[in-house]
């Protein structure tokens, strides 16, 4: 079928009363950024509904796209033909032989949003039907439930036909819940936890400490191209790398090693939380689960947060692991998380980690280091670049690796 536009419904945010013109007007923002490579497409958020006029864009690889934009409840490709009844009723037979297989039932829903139009739209319902069943032969009628829907909708402009509804990804217009830092990791929980911060409404900015020479390159690259895995659900995102060697090696020499990984993590928030505050970010998201492993019990929270004011939100905190890995798998970031990196925790890992960790101890130790000249040092390594959607990080190392040999 040769699709003329795509009528999309949105989601949640009709609920939200005054701040209505506001979501939309940041969906119609988010879609056209996500399908900007799509030239000739033009995009109108309506009240009620948003409309993408194809003008002979390839309307899968445009669905395939809308797809990942919060917000969008549901949509529907549809067929523009002109105010002609009997054009429609061609259409209309045309749509449904396309579904149809055999005993199978539908009933035509017309709406009317011109009310000068010849026929209302009960007429049009008969019309319309009764054409449909003259001309599919075994073809049944049926109001409750049927296999298709044809909806019709008479508009001043066109009539508009369209038999098929598509979910959306759900939740709320990335950027309307305001800004937050993902610490992210190359692991498979932090990307998770990323993604349902941007589902829930939140730009984020993603903070990645890396600790060369300890860690590769290839840790950095792997940590970038996950970030480009979730670019499509807004664009672009950012990505705030964070020079870690100095302080992982200042505390792996001067902390007693059952607090290494606390005092490590405080070190994070705190950079976290500086970033944050330049940077208009109202809170701090990562990938903790509880008991999912040793420093991830509510104790450690308590001995973590106690470095900041922000907000710490854990998306997953009470996921199983294998749900956690199951959105990585829906959303492709899993088998690059899986992918042998080193990032820079692991390294630095104490054989047995405090599962109970004290918050009078993590100060007391910390206290004993120059915690402000550390943080400083670390800021002023701060490098900040834009990703997009596609881009790849890990293949580029290797082909330079391979010029090198
Ligand atoms: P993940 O799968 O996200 O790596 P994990 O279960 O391996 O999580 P940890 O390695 O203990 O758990 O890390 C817990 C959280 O701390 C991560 O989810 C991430 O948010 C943050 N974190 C860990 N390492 C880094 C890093 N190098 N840079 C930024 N954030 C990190
Ligand atoms: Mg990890």
């Amino acid at each position: 079928m040769q699709y003329t536009e795509i009528m999309v419904r949105y989601g949640e945010l009709s609920t939200k009363g005054k701040n209505r013109k506001s979501f939309i007007d940041r969906l119609g923002f988010n879609t056209r950024e996500s399908l900007h490579s799509f030239s000739k497409l033009v995009i109108k958020a309506n009240r009620d509904r948003m409309h993408i006029q194809l003008n002979g864009e390839d309307s899968t690889a445009v669905m395939k796209r809308l797809k990942q934009v919060f917000g969008i409840q549901n949509f529907s490709p549809s067929v523009k033909v002109k105010r002609d009844v009997e054009l429609v009723k061609q259409k209309a037979v045309e749509m449904i032989k396309e579904q149809f297989e055999e005993g199978a039932t539908f009933k035509i829903n017309t709406r009317r949003s011109d009310h000068d139009f010849e026929l209302d739209t009960n007429e049009m319902n008969d019309l319309l039907g009764g054409y449909v069943l003259d001309n599919i032969p075994g073809i049944k009628v049926q109001m409750k439930k049927p296999d298709i829907t044809l909806r019709v909708e008479i508009r001043s402009n066109g009539i508009f036909l369209s038999s098929k509804t598509i979910n959306g990804a759900g939740g709320l217009p990335v950027g309307t819940a305001g800004k937050g830092m993902l610490m992210l990791s190359g692991g498979i929980d932090s990307p998770v936890a990323g993604y349902l911060a941007m589902k829930r409404g939140v730009a984020i900015e993603m903070v990645h400490f890396f600790s060369p020479p300890y860690t590769s390159e290839q840790a950095l690259n792997k940590a970038k191209e996950l970030t480009s895995k979730l670019a499509p659900f807004v664009g672009s995102i950012k990505f705030i790398q964070v020079p870690f060697t100095e302080i992982q090696e200042t505390v792996k020499h001067d902390v007693p090693s059952g607090y290494l990984m606390t005092v490590q993590r405080r070190f994070m928030l705190r950079l976290a939380t500086l970033i944050a505050k330049k940077r208009e970010g109202l809170a701090i998201f990562n990938g903790e689960a509880l008991g999912q492993v040793a420093s991830q019990t509510l104790e450690s929270m308590v001995a973590i947060n106690d470095v900041t004011t922000l907000p710490v939100l854990r998306p997953v905190v009470s996921m199983d692991k294998n749900e956690i890995i199951e959105i990585a798998q829906e959303i492709d970031t899993f088998d690059l998380s899986i992918m042998p990196f080193e990032d820079c925790c692991t390294i630095f890992a104490p054989p047995a980690p405090k599962t109970r960790p004290r918050l009078d101890k993590a100060r007391l130790y910390e206290a004993r280091l120059d915690v402000d000249g550390l943080i400083e040092r670390a800021m002023a390594g701060i490098k900040i670049t834009e990703i997009k959607s596609d881009q790849k990080f890990l293949a580029e190392t290797s082909d330079s690796f391979a010029e090198l040999l």
